[in-house]
């Protein structure tokens, strides 16, 4: 059992395109939680957004705020109430905390859970940390064969399968994805591996298309142009882009889905009568719920890779160029490493 210091090293945000590192205490992990020295952290769009833009829609820094929401780690403490055997366990950290009580956490659905605390979300702080505390139950163990930074990038795969459920994908579905970013990549791998025959990946960058097409497309498209040869019956939304939904939906076959996973298009004209005759069914998604274990099944099987999305890796001193990476020629997915 390795010893635990008082104090700890954290970036923090402190206002719109200011950060530092500074020393904070080690949290005490609470009764049900454990204390994870954190590994590897992938830097989200939101967490560039907060930097650049102070907010993200309600959600305003107001107070120093610890960026970094997609963190793996190893468990170094635990509460009174958790089993000591943990200590030691490489996990993947699901970074919320629900309230466990509410109708919609009751239900299951607790994504929706007006209490809750999500990391990175002012004012919860998130994992550009060295150690964060996290309730027992969503610091999911991982096996030795899913890397530091694959077990970090558990969380944008939450993302994919959680849309993939939304969108029904089956043995056989037919399913249009648009943005082969980070998100519409991962969702590409998870439609194929649940069985989709296939996967048009649309993006308006060819180097992305490029990357997609390798990795789960089965056939790619630059986005904006006309896809009306195309039919399927899914259409996953991962741009945020209002053109690029306006082109999915007539794409999507009678009684098919549209799921919306990216944030950008905060209004939008929908076809409606396209939607009423063709008996489409929409929806948003909000993060995820009860998807860990099949994202870390996706990665051990080996049919889903996260470690190649990961194209730049930074220290805890470098956090603005980590945020900033997605400038980058070639960059996906950046990762901070607060221990390097
Ligand atoms: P990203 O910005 O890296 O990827 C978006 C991609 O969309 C880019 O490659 C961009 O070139 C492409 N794009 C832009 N216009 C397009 C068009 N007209 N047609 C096709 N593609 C187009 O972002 P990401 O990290 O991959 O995340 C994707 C989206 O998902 C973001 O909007 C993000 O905020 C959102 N997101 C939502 C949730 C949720 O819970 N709903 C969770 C995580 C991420
Ligand atoms: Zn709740």
């Amino acid at each position: 059992i390795e010893s635990i210091p008082a104090s700890m090293r954290v970036s923090e945000l402190l206002g719109t395109d200011s950060l530092t590192v500074t020393d904070r205490p080690v949290p005490s992990p609470r009764a049900d939680e454990v204390l994870v020295r954190v590994t590897s952290v992938g830097v989200c769009g939101s967490d560039t957004h907060y930097f650049t833009h102070g907010r993200i829609g309600p959600f305003v820094v107001e107070q120093p705020l610890v960026l970094g929401h997609e963190a793996s780690g190893v468990i170094v403490a635990v509460g009174s109430d958790v089993d000591a055997e943990r200590i030691g366990s490489r996990v993947s950290i699901e970074p919320q905390r629900p309230c466990r009580v509410c109708e919609q956490c009751k239900k299951g659905a607790y994504n929706l859970c007006p209490q809750m605390q999500f990391f990175a979300t002012p004012p919860i702080d998130g994992a550009f940390a060295e150690y964060v505390t996290i309730q027992s139950d969503f610091a999911h163990d991982v096996p030795d064969s899913v890397s530091a930074h694959a077990a970090a990038l558990m969380e944008p795969l939450a993302v994919g399968v959680w849309a993939c459920q939304k969108a029904q994908v089956t043995i056989g579905t037919r399913v249009l994805v648009a943005g082969a970013g980070p998100i519409g990549v991962i969702t590409a791998q998870v439609a194929r591996a649940m069985g989709a025959s296939e996967v048009i990946v649309t993006d308006v960058s060819e180097e992305r298309l490029a990357f997609a097409a390798k990795h789960g497309a089965t056939r790619t498209l630059v986005g904006g142009e006309p896809i009306d040869e195309v039919s399927v019956d899914a259409f996953i939304d991962a741009s945020g882009a209002a053109p690029a939904v306006r082109a999915g939906i007539p794409a999507v076959a009678p009684g098919g889905r549209v799921v919306l996973v990216g944030l950008g298009a905060d209004e939008l004209t929908l076809p409606v009568n396209l939607l009423q005759n063709r008996e489409l069914w929409l929806t948003g998604v909000f993060r995820y719920a009860n998807t860990w274990p099949t994202a870390i099944e996706l990665v051990a099987s080996g049919r889903v890779n996260l470690d190649l999305l990961v194209t730049h890796t930074f220290g805890l001193d470098e956090v603005e160029g980590a945020l900033m990476a997605g400038r980058l020629p070639g960059a996906l997915k950046a990762v901070v490493e607060p221990w390097r």
